[in-house]
């Protein structure tokens, strides 16, 4: 029956169902767009790889990954470089330099115990191998019927060698059929020529190896299987491989950095200030990349390249040094590179105008890998392009696991791979490159200065040897933590993010050319 009061009822049930209906739709779309994210797609596969790779120091670093990253502050030599340093001392930030010296004279008085790094390295190829075997089993589970599964799929053994040509035929189904037998689905098996890394550019088939999981993909057309990447990593040194440590290593004297104590998160530095020249008093910055800039060793009158250069802390760290007579940076980036001119204009007194600036700060936009100089250069910084790993977990906006960057992502040990084997045959016998990512992977760091030392050495017969840093760098060890025992990688050194000290990640390889 009609009334007044069945109408309202009506009408507030009806209200509610919709308001329920869009809470409910509402709670799912936003779960939905969560799971979906890149972020979220990228702490996934690193829960997957490093959880496998570093074990249980992992969730420590992910939950640094996850807090406010601290910075140290580099103070500008071209601006009132005094009063900076007075303020930020006044501010109870410390010097690193000085910290390095007081640390390094306890190092020498106690030294730590080194635990053999061979078995250590031994331990991380076998984490890396059984990673990759897991892989492959999930892979085989979840493309063929239960009762037809085999126990393995035909993916590349770690420890064997074979062409780029055979393996993956026997990997890529395009015509996947759930109702074919193993052997059929093999025997009408082609390539998908789109997700296989070409393997030219002088690298071999290990061009290929690298751990950067793809998404579990669906669509069959597009597959291929994760474990491949993970199966390139390569153990065989059929190239000459030496490891010495680096003696050479001084602070550079003009270069004023601060920081806080470890741990004291509260203490943040204020924003730059204009000094009266109109240029910023210091410079804010990951402690990590300073590192890659210590690791060069610059020497008075250097001629510099720097890669991959914008948006060009590292140059500006290397400048302030006041040891370079001549600073290339190269970038592909037009518009990063455009950004580098404008912090440089801000930090750099009279930049613009200035012609001595002209002659020794040079700005060029070529690919690395086809980057030529006949003069040759004292040192190379070679800080590629990765999987940027912070950045990844915390920022959606120009995420390399977005779904439409995918290849760009599985070609990245390639690309720097080739960067690196470039800068070697850039930088004059006796000189040193600097290889470096903002990513904890063995792939992109410890894999790809093998490939390359290897690619080097093979199509070009440059030699170079790899310099311990870890003595170099023990006097930091108050400032920040470097990745030690079972997580240190063999050729550099790696910023392990924590919560107190929470720079990076960061690794950092020093190749010396011998030859
Ligand atoms: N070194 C820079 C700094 O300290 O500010 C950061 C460099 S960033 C990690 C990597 C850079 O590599 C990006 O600016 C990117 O544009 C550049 N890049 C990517 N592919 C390149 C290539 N093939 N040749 C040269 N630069 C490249």
């Amino acid at each position: 029956m009609f009334t007044v009061t069945n109408l309202c009822k009506n009408i507030s049930f009806s209200r509610y169902v919709v308001v329920q209906a869009r809470l409910k739709s509402k709670t799912h779309w936003a779960k939905l767009k969560k799971k979906t994210s890149s972020k979220y797609k990228a702490m996934n596969h690193f829960d997957d790889f490093y959880g496998s790779v570093f074990g249980d120091k992992w969730e420590p670093m992910k939950e640094a990954l996850l807090r406010r990253n601290k910075y140290v502050a580099v103070v500008n030599n071209y601006g009132e470089a005094e009063e900076t340093v007075e303020s930020l001392t006044n501010r109870g930030a410390h010097c690193l330099n000085k910290l390095t010296v007081i640390q390094q004279e306890f190092y020498n008085q106690y030294p730590t115990k080194q635990t053999d790094a061979s078995t250590q390295q031994s331990n991380r190829n076998n984490k890396l191998h059984e990673f990759t075997t897991k892989l492959q089993t999930e892979e085989i589970s979840n493309l063929y019927d239960q009762r037809e599964a085999p126990d393995r799929l035909d993916l590349p053994d770690v420890s064997l060698n074979y062409s780029s040509e055979e393996k993956p035929t026997q990997l890529v189904d395009k015509k996947f059929n759930n109702n074919r037998t193993k052997d059929q689905s093999k025997q009408s098996s082609d390539i998908d020529q789109s997700r296989i890394i070409d393997p030219s550019m002088g690298l071999s088939s290990e061009a290929l190896y690298q751990y950067i999981p793809a998404t579990k993909l669906k669509g069959m057309d597009d597959w291929i299987p994760e474990s491949l990447h993970y199966s390139f990593y390569s153990k065989s040194t059929d190239f000459p491989l030496v490891i010495e440590p680096e003696t050479e290593f001084k602070f550079p004297e003009h270069l004023k950095v601060y920081t806080y104590e470890m741990g004291s998160e509260w203490n943040m530095f204020p924003e730059p200030k204009r000094c009266t020249t109109g240029v910023y008093n210091y410079y804010p910055m990951d402690c990590g990349s300073v590192l890659s800039v210590l690791a060069m060793c610059l020497a008075p009158g250097d001629r510099l390249l720097d890669m991959c250069s914008a948006p060009g802390g590292k140059a500006l760290v290397a400048l302030q040094t006041l040891l370079p007579d001549i600073v290339v940076c190269n970038d592909l980036s037009i518009s990063r590179t455009n950004r580098q001119h404008r912090i440089f204009r801000d930090y750099l007194c009279d930049f613009n105008t200035n012609n001595r600036w002209r002659e020794r700060v040079m700005f060029t936009n070529v690919d690395g890998r086809l980057f030529t100089d006949d003069q040759g250069y004292d040192k190379v910084l070679v800080d590629v392009p990765c999987t940027t790993d912070r950045h990844s977990v915390i920022e959606d906006e120009n995420n390399i696991f977005r779904p439409d960057r995918i290849k760009e992502r599985l070609r990245l040990p390639e690309l720097q791979a080739q960067l690196l084997t470039n800068a070697l045959r850039l930088v004059r016998v006796g000189g040193a490159v600097v290889y470096s990512t903002c990513s904890l992977s063995p792939i992109q760091n410890d894999g790809v200065v093998h490939m390359a030392l290897k690619a080097a050495f093979q199509d070009h017969s440059i030699v170079a040897v790899v310099k311990d840093l870890t003595a170099s760098f023990s006097g930091l060890s108050s400032t920040l933590q470097l990745g030690a025992g079972d997580i240190a990688p063999q050729y550099g050194q790696l910023v392990v993010p924590t919560v107190d000290a929470n720079f990076g990640p960061s690794y950092i390889a020093r190749l010396v050319r011998v030859k």
